[in-house]
């Protein structure tokens, strides 16, 4: 090939370039399929064997070129990595990528463009533009709606929080944080979520300055979903103390039961309170695409929602997004630079609406994905894997040595493994174990949580080729690596 390290053979727009491009594709896509075809979904390697596999020198004097680098990689990294599209792989919120939104990121990364201003975007701009309004249309949040593609749930709730406490302290106490920075009240300035609500609504509240204790949670009822009376409660205790509540967080599908808080009540209280009301929708907000939208019913009515493209909507990390229900609320985190967005500037520099300076064409992968399947085409695998979940559980339940924690409201499956005439402790440190043991083995890749104090096993079923044998196989796998595990020594 002709990697003799010719200048122009490393960029394209040049004949040689695009030889080259070609070339790399070709030999990078097969190693991606040979990658994602394997027996297991994890070599089980240790991470030290990593350490001593890979070549000391990253960054040799002169390099191996990139046919042979390429062939390293798929040695050394791609077949130590987790297969996510293995039908045993099913983990975390973490999707196997479909197609179409592998082509999307070819294209994102060989155009590379930069969202921040029209001159360096273009076109991207448009699709990001109608890509966001066509989501807010899908939520239903009127005309005044607009939105940002993030880097995922995470940038989403931040964004949302920073735009919730912003509005709040102009409109209650005329404070711009903005200028002044946090106001004399923000001591006292609360966030509402639910006990199950993501992590990141706490860590958000560090990152605005407000310390984690900012956030208030509720408790859940017997599905994990908000108490809205409690919520009730919860409100009126705050306000007694002079503490003021700048938004209510409802969770659309919490990360270990996909359990969706009752967002209408939700809307309700954050509008008696003057709450900004944001819905975190990152693992939900596929629904909206199916005949189960309704289960979102409220949602039109958020102030903001984060949504996730790099779980249910099946694309490569990262993309996510941030809707807004009225635009003029990115105000409140714009900025205009002289250099990128003046602001009498009649171009669209969508830089103004994100914490992000230079920016991914991340928009272009559900872009594509929704012109090429269809809202119908998404909505069928969103719906598989919803499937898959009811009859895993139905599987479990059965099972005489397993017992199902809950009944799956999206695609997870909680359960534990109890074999025998264990005492809880016991199934507690047989369950941590035989977890951990899977992971070395590499047969299944599975995921611990905590139900009501006992450690739990997760089943979070995302590729919708998994099967019931398949997950009878990961039972099995279980089962054989618990076999070896010495409940009586864990637990002296
Ligand atoms: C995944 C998830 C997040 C975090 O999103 P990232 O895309 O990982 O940044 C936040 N909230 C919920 C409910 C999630 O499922």
């Amino acid at each position: 090939m002709s990697d003799d390290g010719d200048v122009d053979s490393h960029f394209l727009g040049t004949e040689r370039g695009a030889e080259a491009y070609r070339d790399a594709l070709g030999r990078a896509t097969e190693a991606a399929i040979d990658a994602t075809d394997t027996d297991d979904p994890f070599s089980g390697i240790k991470p030290e064997a990593i350490r001593e596999a890979l070549p000391d020198d990253v960054l040799p004097e002169s390099g191996i070129g990139l046919d042979a680098a390429i062939d390293e990689v798929a040695e050394d990294v791609l077949a130590d990595s987790v297969n996510v599209s293995h039908p045993r792989t099913a983990a975390h919120l973490h999707c196997p990528p479909m197609v179409p939104g592998l082509a999307a990121e070819a294209l994102v990364s060989a155009t590379n463009q930069s969202l921040d201003s029209y001159d360096q975007s273009g076109a991207a701009t448009v699709v990001e533009e109608r890509l966001v309004e066509t989501l807010g249309g899908l939520f239903d949040l009127g005309d005044e709606t607009d939105g940002v593609v993030t880097s995922g749930g995470t940038q989403s709730n931040f964004q949302a929080l920073l735009l919730a406490r912003d509005r709040y302290c102009l409109e209650h106490f005329d404070h711009d944080v903005q200028r002044d920075g946090l106001p004399p009240e923000a001591g006292d300035l609360r966030v509402v979520c639910s006990a199950d609500a993501h992590f990141t609504a706490e860590q958000s509240a560090h990152h605005l300055g407000l310390g984690h204790d900012a956030v208030v949670t509720v408790e859940t009822d017997d599905e994990h979903r908000m108490d809205a009376e409690k919520l009730d409660a919860t409100l009126e205790r705050l306000e007694e103390a002079g503490e003021h509540v700048f938004a209510v967080v409802g969770t659309a599908g919490t990360t270990d039961f996909g359990a969706i808080d009752p967002l209408d009540a939700l809307a309700d209280r954050a509008a008696a309170h003057d709450a900004w009301f944001h819905v975190d929708a990152a693992f939900g907000g596929a629904l909206a695409l199916t005949d189960d939208a309704d289960r979102l019913a409220g949602v039109e009515r958020a102030d903001s929602v984060s949504v996730d493209f790099h779980k249910l909507f099946f694309q490569p990390i990262s993309c996510g997004a941030l809707l807004v229900a009225d635009r003029a609320d990115f105000g409140y985190a714009a900025r205009n630079d002289d250099y990128l967005n003046p602001a009498d500037s009649a171009l669209p520099n969508l830089v103004w609406k994100s914490t992000q300076t230079t920016r991914r064409f991340d928009a272009l992968k559900p872009y594509l994905t929704f012109r090429a399947l269809g809202r119908e085409g998404v909505a069928d695998v969103v719906e598989t894997v919803l499937t898959t979940a009811n009859r895993v559980a139905t599987l479990l339940d059965s099972a005489p040595d397993f017992a199902l924690l809950a009944e799956p409201s999206l695609n997870t499956v909680v359960f534990r493994y109890e074999p025998a005439e264990l005492d809880d402790a016991e199934l507690d440190a047989l369950n941590t174990a035989a977890r951990e043991a899977l992971v070395r083995d590499g047969r299944a890749v599975i995921a611990r949580t905590e139900v009501d104090g006992v450690e739990a096993l997760k089943l979070t079923l995302m590729n919708p080729l998994t099967t019931l044998d398949d997950v009878a196989e990961t039972l099995d796998a279980l089962r054989d690596v618990a076999e070896d595990v010495d409940v009586g020594t864990l637990t002296a």
